[in-house]
């Protein structure tokens, strides 16, 4: 169980109210005291406050990893052992479902539904890795007379997770998942944004039997506690999901202590439709792709390539979706939320502005419900149409509600369209010809490709990973767990 010094301070997340850092078991405030207002973006009001953790919380926290990688059980438990716990804490994150889709909803803006669904992801990854852990095994090497020689998959040490704010929950738990299964022990930072849920997991992970000292959080800023963390010898492996630019820093921040990173840093992820494709199952998932949180999302479809004889028909049945969409606060549960804040919803506005001054045509609007409180952060849901694929829409990830339709003339073009941003994370790709299924999805440079679907679910099982500017390293599947862990070879030498 969770212990405070502080009764008053302690576990107060469930109510939403004064969350601490989770420090070898104990729920602490940050050394200075200092706090960082949360606000709920459907209303932009205040509602939590989370630790402004600096150099001696980190230093605390990855103490508090190291001391609990070498000395307390966990690594050296069996995997099985180590399974069961992380099935519990699947079970405890069921147990405590309303809370924390409630909690994920309001913190991110989020509708209430896709808290649900979040929620539902986050069970099954700790429900997948749980299972997993203990089918991961090393090799026997035939090798010279006289000698065996093994290998083994050894943890890495004390790994930091950096999370962004979008699926708090749900990426918590793929790193979590992941890298407490091989047998690491983990800190934290949350992204200021959005700390809440990974606060209270971090409190049930205690609850389900790990150790104190396994999995730490701590919370603040990215300036401060994200680059301290990210650039401390005492951390062993660096992951982190979010922005290109913040990927830069921690690259060279962990390579000053020459640490291994995984990097998932977003996309611009094409949907190519082509004129045999079955348009009417096509349309919603097209849509889907880039709504779903507000478009906020590494893997939203941003730009749907479609084929010229079905140009005009596919656009004019986008349009018609599009135009009916509308952004409302999260407890309405509408087609999309708020985004996370005003920096995001001036970053997207002015996108689309820049988009417009530049001669780009918008072929449809949605809309912000008119009763929506002014303070929260919206942005109408935006179709531009007859893309040119060399502008910054076209090419640049909005991380909004934008979506850009470029047309197409044959295969070829399609896949060079596809292929020509820097990233390179997803790809839908919709056609009857099974011939074209197979070129397509392995000439497109994608870490995952949909072939007639999108997304698929959630996809705890599949790898999940980027090309190019979109990152390196895999995550989701059995690849996490490889990600997660390095291959150590034994020889014995028969004497
Ligand atoms: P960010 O990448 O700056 O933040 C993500 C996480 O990194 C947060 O926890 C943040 O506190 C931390 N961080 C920030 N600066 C850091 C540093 N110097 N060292 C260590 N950690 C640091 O994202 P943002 O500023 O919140 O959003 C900016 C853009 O990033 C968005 O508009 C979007 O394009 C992109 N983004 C992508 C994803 C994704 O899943 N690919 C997620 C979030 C944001």
């Amino acid at each position: 169980m969770l212990t405070s010094p502080d009764a008053d301070l302690c576990s107060t997340v469930a109510q939403g109210r004064r969350a601490l850092n989770v420090i070898a078991g104990d729920a602490v405030d940050s050394v200075s005291g200092e706090r960082v207002d949360v606000a709920c973006p459907s209303d932009g009001k205040v509602f939590a406050s989370i630790a402004r953790s600096g150099q001696e919380d980190v230093e605390h926290a990855v103490q508090a990893a190291r001391e609990a990688f070498d000395s307390s059980p966990w690594s050296r438990m069996t995997a099985t052992e180590r399974g069961r716990i992380l099935t519990r804490l699947g079970e405890l994150i069921d147990r405590n479902r309303d809370e924390l889709a409630a909690l994920e909803s309001r913190d991110t803006g989020k509708p209430k539904r896709q808290g649900v669904a979040d929620v539902t992801a986050t069970v099954r990854y700790f429900e997948y890795y749980g299972g997993a852990v203990d089918k991961v095994h090393g090799t026997q090497i035939p090798f010279l007379d006289g000698y065996t020689a093994i290998t083994t998959r050894e943890p890495h040490g004390v790994v930091a997770g950096i999370i962004p704010w979008n699926y708090p929950l749900q990426i918590l738990a793929r790193v979590a998942g992941a890298a407490l299964a091989m047998g690491n022990t983990l800190v934290v930072k949350p992204a200021e944004d959005a700390s809440l849920t990974t606060v209270r997991v971090a409190e049930l992970a205690l609850e389900a039997g790990c150790p104190p000292g396994v999995l730490n959080v701590v919370t603040g800023y990215g300036a401060e506690a994200g680059a301290m963390l990210s650039g401390h010898p005492g951390i062993d492996y660096v992951t982190f999901t979010g922005s290109p630019a913040t990927g830069t820093a921690i690259q060279t921040a962990a390579a000053r202590n020459n640490r291994g990173v995984t990097m998932e840093l977003g996309g611009k992820s094409p949907q190519i439709v082509f004129a045999d494709a079955d348009l009417e199952a096509a349309l919603p998932v097209v849509v889907n792709a880039i709504i779903q949180n507000g478009g906020q999302t590494c893997s939203a479809g941003s730009r749907v390539l479609i084929e010229k004889p079905v140009y005009d028909e596919f656009a004019a049945a986008l349009s018609e979706r599009f135009a009916a969409l509308v952004a409302e606060p999260h407890d309405r549960d509408g087609d999309l939320g708020p985004l996370i804040n005003a920096n995001q919803a001036r970053r997207v506005a002015t996108m689309v502005a820049d988009a417009e001054a530049s001669g780009l045509h918008v072929l449809a609007k949605g809309r912000v419900s008119p009763d929506a409180p002014d303070g929260g952060y919206y942005q109408a849901p935006v179709l531009f149409g007859g893309v040119d694929p060399a502008s910054t829409l076209a090419r640049e990830e909005v991380f909004g509600p934008v979506l850009a339709a470029l047309s197409f003339d044959g295969e070829a073009e399609a896949v060079a369209l596809a292929n020509g941003t820097d990233f390179g994370l997803v790809a839908g790709v919709w056609t009857r010809d099974g011939g074209r299924q197979h070129r397509v999805a392995k000439r497109v440079r994608a870490g995952q490709v949909y072939v007639n679907g999108y997304g698929a679910g959630g996809g705890i099982e599949l790898p999940f990973g980027g090309f190019g500017k979109s990152g390196h390293g895999r995550e989701k599947g059995f690849e996490a767990l490889f990600d997660m862990s390095a291959t150590k070879t034994t020889v014995f030498r028969h004497i």
